[in-house]
C-alpha cells in the first residue's frame, strides 16, 4: 500500500493542513516543497513554523531514495543504482539527448525492483521480482535523476526493471504525478509505459483519459519465437494482442509504438520479418528496431549494423513506419535488457 505523503494531492494536503489547525495554503507551501523542490527532509521547508515541521517529521516520515552507484557511459547515459526505503535495490537511467526542439533529458524508470515476466534475452527477467514500486518511488527516480543533471526532465519511459502493467495502479499515480502542472509538469505524451504485452493493461490504458503513450516490447512477430523469447507471455498470443492493440489505436486515436530487438538467427529471417510487416500491416503503429545489446553470460548476438537498416528500409518500403534506434549506456549495462543490480 502507497501511504507516503509524497503521495497526497494539493487538495488533500489542504485538508490535511487544516485538520492539523493550519490555514489550507500551507498545502500548496508543503506540496511545492515536495514536489517542486523536491527536499528531503522538513528542516528545509523554511517556510514553515518550526513546530510544523516537526510534527509533519513525526506524524509522516519522509522516505528518499538511497544512491548506491552510478555510472557514467561515454555517450553521456548515466546509471543509478538505488536503495529504496527497505534495502531492496532498483536501476535507473538518465539519457540527455538533442533533438530538433533542443536538449532532452530521459529517464528510463523501474516500476518493480526485478521483474516475473522472465523474458530470455533480458538479465533482469532472470532476477525475478522482489517486489513492485510504490507510485511515490517511481516518481523519486526521476526527481534523482533531474537533480543530477541539474537539467529538467523532458520524458519518462517506464521501460527500466520490470513489467508496468502488473504494477498498473502505481505507475498510473506516478505517471499522473509527474505530469501534474504544480509538479515536473512533464507531458503526458513525453511519457511512455512499455508492456511486454500484457492485454488487460492495455485495455485499460485506452480508457485512461491522459495520452500517455503506449509501447509494446513485441520482439517477434510468429509465435514460435515470441513463446521462445517471451515465454510469460504466450497465454496471450499474437491475435489476441493485434486485437487490443487494434481496440487501443481505435479508442484513443494514438500510435502505438513496436520494439523490435534484432536477434541474430533467433528473429531475423526473412519469415520474421514478413510476419512482422503482416503483424504491422493495417494498424496505426511505429515499429522501432533495435540491436541487441550484449548481457552478460548470454549467447544471443546482434545483428550487423547492415542488417538493421536493411531491415527498416524494407519495412518502409513495404509501408510499414519503421527507424533503427541506437542503444544509450550499452558500455555501463544501462541499456535495454541489460539492467540488473550488479555493481
Ligand atoms: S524485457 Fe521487460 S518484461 Fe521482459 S523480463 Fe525484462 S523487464 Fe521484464
Amino acid at each position: 500500500m502507497d501511504t507516503s505523503i509524497k503521495t497526497s494531492s494539493l487538495e488533500d494536503l489542504g485538508k490535511l493542513m487544516e485538520d492539523m489547525g493550519q490555514p489550507s495554503f500551507r498545502g500548496r507551501q508543503l506540496y511545492e516543497w515536495l514536489h517542486t523542490h523536491h527536499v528531503s527532509s522538513y528542516d528545509e521547508m523554511t517556510n514553515l513554523p518550526k513546530a510544523l515541521r516537526e510534527q509533519l517529521a513525526e506524524r509522516f516520515p519522509l522516505e528518499q531514495l538511497r544512491l548506491v552507484d552510478k555510472q557514467v557511459s561515454k555517450d553521456g547515459t548515466r546509471k543509478y543504482v538505488f536503495s529504496l526505503v527497505d534495502g531492496v535495490q532498483v536501476e535507473t537511467v538518465g539519457i540527455p539527448s538533442r533533438s530538433a526542439d533542443g536538449s532532452r533529458l530521459t529517464v528510463c524508470v523501474s516500476t518493480q525492483a526485478g521483474c516475473p515476466m522472465g523474458c530470455s534475452f533480458c538479465a533482469t527477467g532472470q532476477e525475478g521480482l522482489t517486489r513492485s514500486l510504490a507510485s511515490h518511488e517511481i516518481v523519486d527516480q526521476v526527481h534523482a535523476v533531474q537533480k543530477d543533471f541539474e537539467a529538467r526532465v523532458s520524458n519518462v519511459v517506464a521501460m527500466g526493471q520490470g513489467e508496468p502493467f502488473l504494477n498498473y495502479d502505481a505507475t498510473l499515480a506516478a505517471f499522473r504525478k509527474l505530469n501534474e502542472k504544480q509538479g515536473l509538469n512533464i507531458g503526458a505524451r513525453h511519457m511512455t509505459i512499455s508492456t511486454c504485452g500484457i492485454i488487460e493493461g492495455i485495455d485499460r490504458l485506452s480508457l485512461e483519459p491522459e495520452q500517455f503513450t503506449l509501447a509494446i516490447s513485441l520482439h517477434a512477430a510468429t509465435q514460435l519465437a515470441r513463446n521462445a523469447l517471451m515465454p510469460k507471455v504466450a497465454s496471450q498470443p499474437l491475435p489476441e494482442l493485434r486485437e487490443a492493440l487494434e481496440r487501443y489505436t481505435e479508442r484513443t486515436g494514438r500510435r502505438v509504438t513496436l520494439e523490435y530487438l534484432l536477434i541474430q538467427d533467433i528473429n531475423d529471417s526473412d519469415d520474421d520479418k514478413d510476419a512482422l510487416v503482416a503483424f504491422c500491416h493495417g494498424m496505426l503503429c511505429h515499429v522501432n528496431l533495435l540491436p541487441m545489446n550484449h548481457v552478460d553470460g548470454y549467447d544471443f548476438k546482434p545483428v550487423p549494423a547492415k542488417v538493421l537498416q536493411e531491415w527498416c528500409d524494407e519495412l518502409n518500403r513495404r509501408h510499414v513506419s519503421a527507424t533503427v534506434r541506437t542503444s544509450h549506456g550499452s558500455d555501463i549495462a544501462g541499456a535495454c535488457g541489460q539492467l540488473k543490480n550488479k555493481l
